[in-house]
């Protein structure tokens, strides 16, 4: 058995050292990940906002399972009449104001598709349905675990008068915003196919490389996902020599994207194209329109955009493309591979606030690419935590506290009754709303109160230590609590299965303060469901203040602190209360806090502080 350990593990080590960037077969930890190569040619009237498309897809199955089906999501299928996405918009008690009843009014040319008209597996015609925004596909030949095979597609589709982040003629006139506009195909992975339909949320793709080929009006600039590969023969802003254009009403632009999950790209013949390089970083560019309301904030927004990409890739990885692109598109602000859509009409201090939050998102969802639809916590909560913080350093705010709104956003929802536990499918929130401060406000307290939990050193190595182990991987819950169990050598599986798995809130209370001659004993009570170890600061009437430490039983260790503090004995979660003696007299107290700094989600405030 130890051989054939051994000898497995010499196959893997040759695989990876051959193909490190791609391969993620069955692994010694039991990982494994599907694999894509695209290949698109896309021809766009810009006229009618329809456009032709052909894709090669080789698709790699390395799960250990043999698949007969496969599914494509067709994510334009969503702004029709009647679509899932218009009806869940139209009969969700709070609807998104962004989409309404828009789409139930769309006309014929204005409503968004991607119409297949031919599908081959291996050159050989195979069956298929359209069901909504999901492409489902029967299989002629089943395909074996470590088997490639070759689909090959034409279809046809139209750019939905804009609604909801990607269509064309958005608010502020840019003509096309092209995010989920391909055919593409749905993630397979240890929980299974993942075949959703695009309702409200959509992000989960396989790994890959994109090969994508656009022609298009040559007026037109486009910014997006991917190297330009002919720069010289398109201009635009990205030549490096003279420009020879090819002749005829129409450029083809060539970009290839290595190991990426979406491809995403926008249009417009009023673009500005600026570019600036980051200080051992990628080249970043900027497509803005040309419209002197907006240019000086465009132009001011660039060094700090740079900060931005050297701020997350100390503070979690190093971004490891040569490109990032930050372009006026979509609906307000939403991230893609390399690149952001951010609408860009707005003050000076919001626009920099967009773009550090999508630029956040390159690392929370999309190098490590958590399933969206299930884990949106991990992608919009971890992003507004660092972003956050990003902010608060690179804008000079010196806020003590920089997370404390989401504190405060969870904080209401938990006392409002309509939470709902972070394992809610994102598509099933009873109301808009409570996604939100689910997915952003507790999903950032998620990582601030881990901070309070395992000490704030440890929180900056458990998110290094998370990018080193997972990017270009799909991690899960699991693995953020692990990378901070490895980091810390605590037990915190109670913190994410309380914190993610229930609506248990945290509530802890002084319940008084006694005297007794030369001392002093304090009673503590647990009021809420959700254990935590405690922080208490005593400050006393000569103005001195003591820390005090109570250690989780169950967490099997003490977070590690650099300023002087008494450790006092365990609280096990059975007990509902607990004492600790100050040597002091009482009279000497002025006050007994839990949790000085704010940093536990204690749902009630009222009872922190006693003396
Ligand atoms: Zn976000």
């Amino acid at each position: 058995m130890k051989k054939l350990l051994f000898f497995s593990a010499c196959i893997l080590f040759s695989l990876s050292s051959w193909n490190i960037s791609t391969y993620q077969g069955a692994s010694s930890t039991g990982y494994w990940q599907q694999h894509v190569d695209y290949k698109m040619e896309i021809d766009m009237n810009v006229e009618t906002y329809q456009y032709k498309g052909k894709q090669t897809l080789v698709y790699t199955n390395n799960s250990p399972d043999i698949l007969d089906k496969v599914f494509y999501h067709l994510y334009f299928n969503a702004f029709q009449p009647e679509s899932e996405m218009d009806v869940r918009s139209r009969t969700i008690l709070d609807p998104d104001k962004r989409v309404k009843d828009r789409i139930s009014k769309l006309k014929p040319n204005e409503i968004g598709y991607i119409k297949v008209n031919s599908l081959f597996q291996d050159e050989k015609v195979i069956s298929y349905e359209t069901v909504g925004t999901i492409l489902e596909v029967t299989l002629n030949e089943p395909i074996k675990p470590r088997a490639t095979v070759t689909f090959t597609m034409e279809f046809d589709g139209q750019v939905p008068v804009q609604i909801r982040r990607s269509g064309r003629n958005n608010n502020e006139g840019v003509v096309l915003s092209m995010a989920q506009w391909y055919p593409k195909m749905a993630e397979y992975d240890f929980e299974g196919w993942h075949a959703d339909s695009y309702i409200a949320r959509e992000f989960h793709g396989v790994w890959g490389d994109f090969d994508v080929k656009i022609t298009i009006d040559k007026n037109f600039t486009i910014g997006g996902t991917g190297y330009l590969q002919n720069p010289n023969e398109i201009g635009h802003g990205y030549e490096t020599e003279k420009v020879k254009q090819t002749k005829g009403d129409k450029l083809t632009w060539h970009f290839k994207a290595p190991n990426v999950h979406d491809f995403t790209w926008a249009a417009d013949p009023n673009y500005i194209h600026d570019k600036m390089q980051v200080p051992n970083g990628p080249m970043l560019h900027f497509f803005y329109k040309d419209n002197d309301k907006i240019k000086a904030n465009w132009k001011n927004l660039q060094p700090i955009t740079s900060r931005l990409m050297q701020y997350y890739s100390e503070h979690i990885g190093k971004y490891p493309y040569e490109q990032y692109s930050v372009i006026q598109a979509g609906d307000g602000g939403m991230e893609y591979g390399m690149c952001t859509f951010i609408t860009g009409n707005r003050k000076f201090n919001s626009l920099v606030g967009v773009t550090s939050h999508e630029m956040a998102h390159t690392w929370f969802q999309f190098l490590l690419a958590t399933n969206e639809v299930i884990h949106y916590w991990m992608d919009e909560g971890f992003t507004s935590y660092i972003s956050s913080l990003a902010m608060n350093d690179i804008m000079n705010r010196n806020n003590s506290h920089p997370t404390e709104g989401s504190y405060k956003n969870y904080i209401k929802m938990a006392l409002s009754g309509k939470e709902q536990p972070l394992t809610t499918h994102a598509d099933r929130y009873e109301f808009n709303r409570s996604y939100g401060s689910s997915a952003y406000s507790k999903g950032s307290v998620f990582l601030a109160q881990l901070g309070y939990v395992i000490g704030e050193d440890n929180l900056k190595q458990t998110l290094k230590k998370y990018f080193d182990d997972f990017h270009f991987k799909h991690p899960t819950p699991n693995d953020i609590i692990r990378s901070a169990e490895k980091v810390s050598g605590l037990e915190l599986d109670w913190y994410l299965m309380d914190f993610t798995q229930t609506t248990n809130t945290i509530d802890y209370g002084i319940r008084g303060i006694n005297g007794r001659d030369q001392i002093s004993i304090v009673s503590l009570e647990r009021v809420g469901l959700m254990p935590m170890p405690i922080d208490i600061e005593v400050e006393y009437k000569d103005g001195t203040k003591e820390q005090f430490y109570i250690p989780l039983q169950m967490m099997r260790g003490e977070k590690p602190s650099t300023t002087p503090r008494t450790v006092l004995k365990d609280w096990a979660w059975t007990h509902p209360s607990y004492r600790f003696t100050i040597n002091r007299p009482k009279k000497e107290i002025k006050s007994v806090t839990i949790d000085p700094e704010n940093k536990m989600a204690d749902i009630n405030k009222y009872n922190n502080s006693g003396h």
